[in-house]
Parts: C-alpha cells; structure tokens; sequence
C-alpha cells in the first residue's frame, strides 16, 4: 500500500498514513475525517509530469505516442 503524507485541517497535525484504494484517511492524533493529502512530500508528482512532458515530447518527435494516453491526466 502506499504511504501518504495528510495534514489534518481539525488539529493542524501531519500524518503519514498506509492507503488502501477504498481507505479513508483519518486522523491519528484527533480521529478527524478532514485530512488533506500531501503530494509533495511522499510522491514528488510534477517531477514526473516533467519528466512525462520529456519522454512525450521525445515519443512525439520518434513518431510513436502509443505509449501515452489512456490512464494518463
Ligand atoms: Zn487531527
């Protein structure tokens, strides 16, 4: 499962919590549902959408885009 970072809008705290795809996060320190996910900290995502930009840009240019598109934002 992968680990998230939350930050709990009820108590101001930052968890890291283990999700499951049905998971609901909920605060450890308060029991509170209003946990916001943090990508920045576990998942570094706009590095990868970079990056994904430059393996696009560079499937583009080879005339190949197959690789892109379904399952992709
Ligand atoms: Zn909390």
């Amino acid at each position: 499962m992968p680990l998230y970072s939350f930050h709990c809008a009820e108590c101001d705290k930052d968890s890291e919590l283990l999700m499951g795809f049905s998971d609901e996060a909920i605060c450890p320190a308060c029991g509170g549902k209003k946990m916001q996910r943090l990508t920045s900290k576990v998942a570094p995502d706009f590095k990868l959408k970079a990056k994904a930009k430059i393996w696009r840009a560079a499937a583009e240019r080879e005339g190949h885009t197959s690789n892109f598109g379904k399952g992709e934002k």
